[in-house]
């Protein structure tokens, strides 16, 4: 069976299933995307409320059982299944997305909703508890990492309800826990790669300071790469002399957060960080 290789794991508690759809308040006029729609156990109640639902699905099968479900009622108009991977799927234009997904999608299903536009309005997903602990965890606590920052850049992330395993067939291994995240509108004028690139350095080992995440193994290397590219791109002379390692320091110095650890800084002392590398002409990605 898939089970494995798809993550089926079917919501079977209605309750749960309803108050999932219930946390979307949907509008009559909503079209939603769903991703991973397995039997339909979600989709039928979001097709209750909303004007139409595009559902993405993996498995062929899946997606017949689906069709049946709404086969013949009024409902069926107002759903278009599309078979195949999310990741790769044209996505249309949605209000809200809904989704039980597969776990092993969680981290490309985020990133890729939110780089969608134009903006959606509300997104309600199910995801493995530690998975969800760490988009809503919060500067200074253990949770915040990478990911939470990354997240947190583009949207506000609550934790919603948690889900346990027994709530699905089969049961999972691990607990669930459902998130609302709302992108946040207009999104901050920051690029995305140049944000990620260099979180990846400040949490590579996010109990040590900020400097000597810096100075590990090619990471000055790789920036006085990206330096000299900017350099050629602006028609801009590298200094003869160039030090790349004086140069990150002296920019790291200048924001105040060169013994900071990266587990206490938050989005705003994050960006500063970035502006001021930028500032210098010195790029991550
Ligand atoms: N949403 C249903 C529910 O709550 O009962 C099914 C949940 S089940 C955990 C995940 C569903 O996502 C399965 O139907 C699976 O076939 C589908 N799926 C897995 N990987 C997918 C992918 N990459 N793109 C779209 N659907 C996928």
């Amino acid at each position: 069976f898939n089970t494995e290789r798809f993550g089926q794991h079917i919501l079977k508690n209605p309750l749960v299933a309803q108050g999932i759809v219930d946390k979307a308040n949907l509008r009559p006029t909503d079209k939603v995307l769903e991703v991973g729609p397995g039997t339909g156990n979600l989709t039928v109640r979001i097709l209750e409320k909303a004007k139409h639902v595009t559902a993405v699905e993996a498995d062929p099968r899946m997606a017949a059982e689906l069709t049946k479900r709404v086969q013949g009622k009024p409902e069926q108009r107002k759903l278009e299944i599309m078979i195949g991977d999310f990741v790769k799927a044209d996505l249309p234009y949605f209000d809200v997305c809904i989704s039980n997904t597969p776990y092993q999608i969680s981290s490309p299903l985020v990133f890729r909703l939110l780089s969608h536009r134009p903006l959606f309005r509300v997104a309600i997903l199910m995801f493995q508890r530690e998975f969800a602990m760490r988009l809503v965890a919060r500067p200074g606590t253990n949770l915040w990492s990478r990911l939470s920052a990354n997240v947190q850049l583009y949207a506000k992330v609550d934790h919603i309800m948690k889900v346990g395993k027994n709530n699905f067939r089969p049961p999972p291994q691990v607990e669930s826990s459902v998130v609302r995240i709302v992108p946040l509108d207009p999104p901050p004028p920051v690029k995305f790669e140049e944000f990620d690139g260099m979180n990846r350095i400040v949490f590579s080992r996010r109990n040590k300071i900020v400097h000597a995440n810096f100075l590990a193994k090619g990471v000055i290397e790789m920036l006085e790469q990206n330096y000299r590219t900017w350099c050629v791109e602006k028609d801009q002379i590298v200094e003869d002399e160039l030090d790349m390692k004086a140069k990150v320091e002296q920019i790291l110095e200048g924001t105040g957060y060169s013994e900071e650890r990266a587990a206490k800084m938050g989005i705003d002392e994050l960006l500063k960080l970035l502006s001021a590398f930028h500032d210098a002409g010195v790029h991550f990605a």
